[in-house]
């Protein structure tokens, strides 16, 4: 029990399903802990059929908030008072805020990957990345890079379902921001070195090197990889994925995806408290 909890304590949701699994709770409330503010993060199994009641009582009881996963991300949408552009350009949402009863819609997961690269010192402003995948993460990770001032970014993936959703995102970006963005087939080798050879740094946003593609690399011609690429991966579990570890071997700085867990939560605690996270603190606990 914590001593702050009171009767004006504030909650703060999750709504997804399945959702037992995640460590989202656990590192929320270690933060409102240690702040010593009354919040407290709860998990709600919330299916797809279930959204719309959830978002009535989520007004209903005055929740100061909810972040939201699979598979209530994109259709939450259309239950909000207003999106950000951002949220609005991904067509998903992670991170409600409810502000004395209007409903507004965030993407924290592209924030937090580019605050992971500035805390890391990675200056990727006004310069090329190459961003491996097309899904969830690496959308919000291409609108974030795109309207915080990437100049460039060359998306690779197979032509799967997602490729075609890449190619109307780089079609959006590209009339909206100023970055230049492209989509390519990942089967093309030959375009991937070279885009790979004109960037600054790599981003893996595929689920290739985690369960159950684990120890496996998009990248697996390790002379695409030269000493001076900065090459990163959204993967944090496990912590060091296979192409992280042949990218070491090439002698490249590596990056891998707590910042971006981390940071994007960071993101979503200013936004319900308005404080900073302890982030040193959080990467302490959470190990
Ligand atoms: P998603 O299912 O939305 O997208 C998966 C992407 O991987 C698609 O582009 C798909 O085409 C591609 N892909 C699948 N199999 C592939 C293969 N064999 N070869 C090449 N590409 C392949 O998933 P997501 O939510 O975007 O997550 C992607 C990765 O990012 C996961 O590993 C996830 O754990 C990680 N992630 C990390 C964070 C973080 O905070 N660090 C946040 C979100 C996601």
């Amino acid at each position: 029990m914590r001593e702050n909890i009171d009767g004006h304590a504030l909650l703060i949701g999750l709504m997804a399903y399945p959702i037992r699994h995640s460590l989202s709770p656990k590192m929320h409330n270690i933060v409102y802990s240690k702040l010593n503010v009354p919040y407290v993060y709860l998990a709600f199994e919330v299916t797809a059929e279930k959204l719309p009641d959830a978002i009535k009582g989520m007004r209903a009881l005055g929740m100061r908030g909810s972040a939201v996963s699979m598979p209530n991300k994109q259709l939450v949408l259309q239950y909000l008072d207003k999106v950000t552009p951002a949220a609005e350009l991904i067509g998903a949402v992670n991170t409600i805020s409810n502000d004395d009863g209007v409903l507004t819609g965030y993407n924290t997961d592209g924030m937090g990957y580019m605050r992971s690269l500035q805390e890391a010192g990675i200056d990727i402003i006004g310069k090329k990345m190459t961003l491996l995948g097309a899904g969830g993460a690496a959308t919000a990770i291409a609108v974030q890079a795109a309207l915080d001032g990437v100049k460039e970014i060359s998306i690779f993936n197979p032509k799967d379902s997602f490729f075609p959703k890449a190619e109307t995102i780089a079609k959006k970006l590209n009339e909206q921001t100023k970055c230049k963005v492209n989509v390519f087939d990942l089967a093309d080798t030959e375009r991937l070195r070279k885009e790979i050879a004109e960037s600054t740094l790599l981003n893996n946003a595929t689920g290739v090197g985690m369960k159950p593609l684990e120890g496996q690399s998009v990248i697996t011609d390790v002379s695409m990889l030269r000493k001076d690429l900065i090459v990163t991966d959204c993967i944090y579990s496990p912590r060091k994925t296979k192409l992280l570890e042949l990218a070491e071997a090439q002698g490249c700085r590596t990056l891998n995806g707590i910042g971006m867990m981390i940071w994007q939560g960071a993101a979503q605690i200013k936004i319900w408290t308005g404080q900073d996270t302890p982030i040193e603190y959080v990467k302490e606990k959470m190990g």
